[in-house]
């Protein structure tokens, strides 16, 4: 009952407001958000390589309103390659992108978010690393898919994402299930209505499955991006059932998440990647993280209280 409640507040300017204000509240934030600033997240990056574990990064911001903020999205992600390139993490870490925070759902949105991202994407292949385009809500799909389809015909790595909750994902799936086609499949994290979304988790699960054979059946470079030990354990299954060499996948989990299940997976030889978020604009990743699972709210609750 919950999650529905907290995912209408992740996008409340009000909410922000209140819980960006209290106290406690950066304590809790600190556990899913590698710090505000660069350096910071370049050696949570650093520690992370240094454990055998892959990064994608995500510098926090979404829902745009206007040109100069989607601009400096941009920029920032070309110093955050520039950095990585210089410190010599780009065969470690690769950058994950809202097309929100490109501008994407400005008036001629994407247009802007494509000339934007491409520019990142460039930077990203000459350094030797690629993009992944998150998946937001499921108006922007179809944007978000055409401008994965605009990139890949200059820079064919580049990653999709598609959310096992809405009901075309299974078609889209066979689509991009093509040969060097990275694709990360996660359930969804946004609130959907019940016309286009599974809104039961057994199915969104179980849909889970279904993309997942598409993915491991098709040509292309499975990305698994979930905590659930069941579909881990299943992926691992189609990849032995279909003779895949470990290299030819990868597992993704978030940043300050079964973080002990991350170092298993890495350590028993499969690729694990990190995603790890950084900066100011924390609030709606925050809150979706709470949203996913009621425990973190609990915990995130009990430091209000005193002690
Ligand atoms: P669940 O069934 O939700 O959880 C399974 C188990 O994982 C839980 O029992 C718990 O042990 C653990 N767990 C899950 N979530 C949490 C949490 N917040 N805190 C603590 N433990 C938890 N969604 C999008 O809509 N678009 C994206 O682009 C996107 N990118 C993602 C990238 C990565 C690498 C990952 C891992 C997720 C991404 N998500 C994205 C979020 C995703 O859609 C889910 O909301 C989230 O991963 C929870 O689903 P789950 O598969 O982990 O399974």
């Amino acid at each position: 009952m919950l999650g529905p409640v907290l995912l209408a507040a992740a996008r409340s300017d009000r909410m922000r407001r209140v819980i960006a204000a209290a106290p406690l509240t950066r304590p809790v934030v600190n556990r899913f958000v590698a710090g505000d600033a660069l350096r910071p997240a370049l050696s949570t990056v650093r520690s992370l390589a240094d454990a055998g574990l892959d990064v994608t990064l995500d510098h926090l911001g979404e829902d745009v309103t206007d040109k100069a903020t989607a601009h400096a999205t941009r920029d920032a992600y070309l110093r955050l390659l520039e950095s990585l390139r210089d410190e010599r993490l780009g065969d470690r870490a690769e950058v994950s992108v809202k097309l929100s925070a490109f501008g994407q759902a400005l008036p001629g949105g994407h247009d802007i978010a494509l000339e934007g991202v491409r520019q990142v994407a460039e930077l990203a292949t000459a350094i030797g690393t690629t993009v992944t385009l998150d998946m937001e809500d499921h108006t922007t799909v179809d944007s978000t898919l055409a401008i994965v389809r605009e990139l890949r015909a200059h820079h064919p790595r580049t990653g999709a994402v598609l959310q096992s909750y809405l009901f075309r994902t299974e078609e889209d799936a066979r689509a991009l299930a093509t040969a060097g086609s990275r694709v990360r499949l996660v359930k969804g994290a946004y609130k959907e209505p019940a016309s286009v979304a599974h809104q039961d988790k057994k199915d969104v699960d179980l849909a889970y499955v279904r993309v997942l054979r598409i993915l491991f059946a098709g040509e292309g470079y499975p990305m698994v991006g979930s905590h659930d030990p069941r579909m881990i354990a299943i992926a691992q299954e189609l990849a032995v059932r279909g003779h895949r060499a470990p290299d030819s996948y990868e597992f993704q989990m978030l940043y300050g998440i079964r973080t002990a299940e991350q170092r298993r997976l890495a350590a028993e030889g499969a690729r694990m990647r990190v995603y790890v978020p950084y900066g100011a604009d924390w609030y709606g990743y925050f809150m979706r993280r709470l949203a996913e699972r009621p425990a973190n709210l609990a915990f995130f609750l009990r430091s209000f209280s005193p002690t």
